[in-house]
């Protein structure tokens, strides 16, 4: 498959109001835009730097994934995400390899990507996004 670079990292937070200020007001980043990803139920704000960005993930929902990540492990780094060229291709190709998925199929992400996550048994514990946008 061809990657062509690092997309984002999530980073799961508990308030993004809280920890985007360690970012904005310390690092200089800018919060382009918050949005809502009612199937993940979470709010993503994305800081861009160069051709990737910073996600921090809030919860929406106290059953949502970001909300079980925080109260397992707390708040931190819960993905990274690659950018891929052909996400189709990309998905056939990591089936083909028997390589173990969370998404057979592309979903809708933030930012109107199309996604899939591996799973992270594959990964050495990383969950592992793979991302298509224009
Ligand atoms: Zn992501």
């Amino acid at each position: 498959m061809k990657v062509k670079h690092i997309d984002h990292i999530g980073i799961a937070v508990k308030s993004i109001e809280k920890a985007g200020k360690f970012y904005t007001d310390i690092m200089g980043f800018k919060i382009e835009n918050i949005e809502n990803v009612s199937d993940q139920k979470v709010n993503v704000a994305f800081l861009p730097i160069t051709d990737s960005e910073v996600e921090l993930l809030e919860s929406t929902d106290p059953d949502g994934p970001v909300a079980k990540y925080i109260n397992a492990r707390g708040e931190g780094i819960q993905h990274i995400a690659f950018r891929v060229e052909n996400i189709d291709e990309a998905l056939k190709e990591l089936k083909g390899k028997g390589v173990r998925l969370i998404d057979q199929e592309p979903r809708a992400g933030a930012g109107g990507a199309k996604i899939a996550f591996i799973h992270p048994k594959e990964t050495s514990g990383v969950l592992v996004e793979i991302c298509e946008r224009d």
